[in-house]
């Protein structure tokens, strides 16, 4: 074995250790501290054909919402255009485009989205 490799390979066996030693809970703050997005980021985008995406009539461009259905009055009303998922209090940031969602855990959703879930950040 070569001096490199031995390096690389005690570096990544230190690294593995330590995340041994951490456990998932801890894991957890790793996380934060590193950045809710460097574990976050690899969150496929919401469908719009996803069962609860859809029931909850959720666009990705909030502008293609048909506001003459009943079921989504909400974004018919006054503040409408305002309501996007980035002005949502279910949503947190991952870059300029994308962002994470309470709603839909699993996914990440666009920041200019929108879903009969929206409520205004406080
Ligand atoms: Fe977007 Fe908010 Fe609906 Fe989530 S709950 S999809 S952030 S509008």
């Amino acid at each position: 074995m070569s001096d490199s490799n031995r390096r690389s390979f005690l570096k990544k066996s230190f690294l593995g250790a330590g995340l041994l030693i951490l456990g998932p809970s801890n894991l957890k703050s790793l996380s934060s501290l590193m950045g809710s997005n460097a574990f976050a980021a690899g969150l496929p985008m919401l469908p719009e054909t996803d069962a609860v995406a859809a029931t909850l009539g959720y666009k990705a461009n909030a502008a293609k919402v048909n506001i003459k259905d009943p079921r989504w009055s909400k974004k018919a009303a006054a503040d409408g255009k305002d309501q996007k998922c980035s002005t949502c209090m279910f949503y947190s940031k991952l870059d300029d485009k994308s962002g994470k969602c309470q709603i839909f855990p699993n996914n990440s959703v666009s920041a200019m989205g929108w879903c009969n879930s929206w409520a205004k950040k406080p």
